[in-house]
């Protein structure tokens, strides 16, 4: 029996986990961006909602009682009650911040500033604060990690007249900081407020613009803190909380709330606007409105929703019957520890991981060694390490991560102040990079070889030891390879520098994918004397199937190769299905024979369905769908009938689909760059007409994947790109260099290259998924996933009309266009 927790005994995990089958062999490791909602409570909020009659709360009294009772229920969860703290509901912990401060007085005249406080380890939410802080004129300071630490932690007080009690003269200072930080998980101190407001923290304010002392508020920001455990606001009373509800629960989204001290609510005067629902009386032709008496009602603009508020009161009840009480007799606090345990396993198994030479894997970004819970929550944040020493790219752990289902976060997790400190990044290099191309949320994880964020994961109540164990297994076989075969690595003569294993370890360090093509360089004008023949055509008549490989020549079309990814298998929500979602769709071997003008389904155990290539209109039922989940271009096609739409369904297991194929009356235009002119047409492939792959760069791929389990041969291995045009040469790689092929008599333009994830570990004989190669183009090109080139096509060459492509023609790349900016 796998041990799944030290905290919550066996069966009782088991029942927790019965409530996320959804999950299926998902490992979600992602709780610190939003907890998972159990399955139950949605049954319970159903059913409510099913069998009572809930009204706009300003309407029915019977509603509004019911959201003030769960005010109530919330106070309740915080240990507190009406007589300390009002509720005020909000969207979420980022409108509960910006209602704070807009409605904060800082100062009662003049000369008395006031001041705003933050820590630059905040949240981006609670950054942007400052924005709405600098409109009412007051000083904006900043704190760095550990000055307020250790501010905090003084003995003693370091302002010269400590005070307990507040002076109405002074101006008000408002100091921002999360209870945990999103980033790490390190927990901030919060049994400090006293000290706070007694002024431990006074010698960071300009006390010369502020000549008079300062009233001390904290705001806490407590949205990632909630997530896995308990405040109690029994013990520490901070003046104001902002939290989001999803966080806590997983649901309702949308839900957040902003709890204000009762005793600090007469600072919250400067609120301007009203909304129905915060007036007691409003002249329309009169600049005359009072406010509603009731703390909160001021506030809550607009009509609550209402009916997510009822969810929530579920939300605190199906919580409180699943999860045992095995820690101070508290649900939260159970949680907390159980995840805990979880956080620092995988902190600890990670740390122990080492290369064969020694190397350290693992790269910690924490604020704590995971030996005291007041001062660490359910996440451990960090990078992986090359043998050599060089970072992996975040962006790479995640491709592979998603290939195994494991879900984590990756970036700086919207805290730039945290990944700055721990990455040590300087405000000019954080600039520089942002002016090089790299914003927040993309996939430049490194620049020249330094992480510009990290991997996160952390823990929710549902998780277990097997999840911490199943990441690990992960990590250890991609990313810290035990057993590898021994490299040769002057085989080929020819291969200059396409091994990473051969440069100088120094020459390794700082290798991104830029500096490692400068560095071949391997372009010489007329080097392409020796052969390079047209090896393969292959089209894939229905995008996301087998390909149909072409046996002497095929005809180009507008859109690219004729028929190819014509035809389409469309879900009941009228969304493309992609092997992505379903490996099985490569067995569907579509064949198309000219003579007899058929498209021919054909799936090993299935019989052959003959679909007419050729359909009159009167014959046509038009229909419309989309390319992609984003539904960015709606695609005008026709329906290929009932028999097709069974045999798809039928064959892929999924009801209701139906095939259908793209009008040729409409027509797509490629994605480009907008000064471009000449934009091609395109049919449903991804991104452009053609795609080519060298088969020398496939051979180099090869030799370079080092896992024994990987046993595809190089047709195998080629296969997987489907690419359209398969070319053979000695050379590998050098395509990625050019700008133009010639191939027989039609010219080709390069339009970049082809950015491959996770459908090239399909394997697409079997639509079995497999790890590589992924992994090695990942390693071999630093993160970057790129392999085979787009072309569109230009035109024949030499007054040729024939638009006919034939098997062994000759190709010709041209590399010395001026556009070298790729
Ligand atoms: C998630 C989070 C926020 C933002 O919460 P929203 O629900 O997106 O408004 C702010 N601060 C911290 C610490 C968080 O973890």
């Amino acid at each position: 029996m796998a041990t799944l927790s030290n905290v919550i005994e066996y069966e009782q995990m088991q029942k927790i986990l019965s409530e996320f089958t959804r999950l299926e062999d998902q490992c979600y490791l992602d709780n610190a961006g939003s907890s998972l909602y159990p399955q139950h409570l949605l049954h319970c909020v159903t059913k409510d909602l099913l069998s009572n009659v809930y009204m706009n709360p300003h309407s029915d009294k019977y509603t509004k009682d019911c959201v003030d009772q769960i005010r109530t229920s919330i106070l309740r969860f915080f240990n507190t009650d009406s007589s300390d703290y009002s509720v005020i509901f909000t969207s979420g912990t980022t409108q509960s911040l910006k209602l704070l401060v807009e409605s904060f007085q800082f100062s009662y005249d003049e000369q008395n500033c006031g001041s705003f406080v933050y820590l630059r380890d905040n949240h981006t939410s609670v950054l942007g604060l400052r924005e709405l802080a600098a409109e009412k004129d007051v000083d904006i300071i900043h704190l760095n990690h550990d000055d307020f630490l250790k501010a905090l932690n003084a003995h003693h007080v370091t302002s010269v007249t400590a005070r307990t009690r507040k002076n109405k003269n002074d101006a008000n200072t408002l100091l921002v900081y999360p209870a945990q930080s999103n980033f790490n998980g390190f927990k901030y101190p919060i049994n400090c407020i006293e000290k706070i407001k007694e002024g431990c923290l006074d010698s960071f304010i300009k006390q010369h613009l502020c000549k008079i002392d300062c009233n001390w508020y904290v705001l806490l920001d407590a949205a990632s803190y909630l997530s896995t455990n308990k405040l109690d606001l029994s013990k520490y009373q901070p003046d104001f909380v902002a939290l989001s509800f999803y966080k806590i629960f997983g649901y309702p989204t949308g839900l957040g709330a902003l709890l204000v001290k009762n005793s600090s609510a007469d600072v919250l005067t400067e609120k301007r606007y009203f909304g129905g629902g915060t007036v007691d009386i409003v002249l329309s032709n009169e600049d005359y409105h009072v406010k509603r008496e009731l703390f909160h009602e001021r506030f809550e603009d607009g009509t609550l929703p209402f009916l997510s508020i009822i969810a929530l009161k579920h939300c605190f009840d199906v919580l409180h019957q699943l999860i045992p009480k095995m820690v101070n007799n508290d649900v939260m606090d159970t949680i907390s520890y159980h995840t805990y345990n979880l956080a620092k396993d995988l902190y600890l198994q990670l740390d122990k991981l080492y290369h064969k030479n020694g190397n350290k894997a693992v790269v910690f970004y924490t604020d704590s060694e995971f030996n005291d819970i007041s001062k660490q929550g359910a996440i451990v944040t960090f990078n992986l390490i090359r043998e050599n020493g060089s970072y992996i790219g975040y962006s790479e752990f995640q491709h592979i991560s998603d290939l195994f289902r494991i879900s984590v976060r990756t970036g700086c997790f919207c805290n730039s102040g945290s990944c700055q400190r721990h990455l040590n990044t300087t405000n000019k290099e954080m600039k520089d990079m942002y002016k090089a191309g790299h914003k927040c949320g993309d996939e430049i994880d490194l620049v020249n070889g330094r992480p510009t964020g990290a991997i996160r994961v952390s823990f929710g109540y549902y998780n277990t030891y097997k999840d911490v164990d199943k990441l690990i297994l992960m990590i250890s076989q991609c990313f810290v390879p035990t057993k590898l075969k021994k490299q040769n690595c002057v085989k080929h003569q020819l291969i200059r520098f396409s091994r990473k294993n051969c440069l100088k370890e120094e020459e390794t360090q700082l290798l991104n994918e830029q500096q490692y093509f400068n560095k071949i360089n391997f372009i010489e004008e007329n080097t392409f004397d020796a052969e390079i023949s047209l090896a393969e055509m292959s089209i894939f008549p229905i995008k996301s199937c087998g390909a149909f490989k072409i046996k002497s020549s095929w005809k180009i079309g507008p859109k690219g190769f004729e028929y190819d990814r014509e035809w389409m298998i469309v879900k009941d929500n009228g969304v493309c299905l992609t092997q992505k979602q379903n490996t099985q769709m490569c067995l569907i071997k579509p064949k198309i024979d000219l003579k007899h003008r058929i498209l021919s389904l054909n799936c090993i155990g299935m019989p052959s369905l003959s679909l007419p290539l050729d359909m009159t209109d009167s014959k046509k039922t038009n229909t419309s769908f989309c390319q992609s989940k984003v539904c960015t271009d709606i695609i005008q096609g026709y329906d290929c009938g009932e028999e097709a739409a069974d045999w798809v369904s039928n064959v892929l297991g999924v009801s209701f689909l139906r095939l259908v194929r793209q009008s040729n009356e409409v027509n797509r235009l490629q994605k480009k760059k907008k000064d471009d002119t000449g934009s091609k047409l395109l049919s449903l492939s991804n991104q452009a007409q053609f795609l080519l792959v060298n088969k020398a760069t496939v051979r180099w791929l090869s030799e370079n994947i080092k896992d024994p389990q990987f046993t595809d041969n190089l047709q195998q291995l080629a296969d997987r790109f489907r690419g359209n045009i398969v070319i053979d040469m000695e050379q590998e790689l050098v395509e990625r260099e050019w700008q133009r092929v010639i191939i027989g008599k039609h010219e080709f333009k390069v339009e970049g290259l082809c950015s491959r994830c996770q459908m090239i570990c399909i394997d697409q004989n079997t639509g079995e998924k497999t790890v590589e190669p992924l992994r090695t183009i990942s390693e071999q090109f630093a993160g970057k996933l790129r392999f085979g080139i787009y072309l569109s096509y230009i035109g024949t060459v030499g007054g040729s009309e024939d638009r006919m492509l034939k098997l062994k023609s000759s190709v010709k790349p041209v590399t010395n266009d001026d556009d070298i900016s790729r």
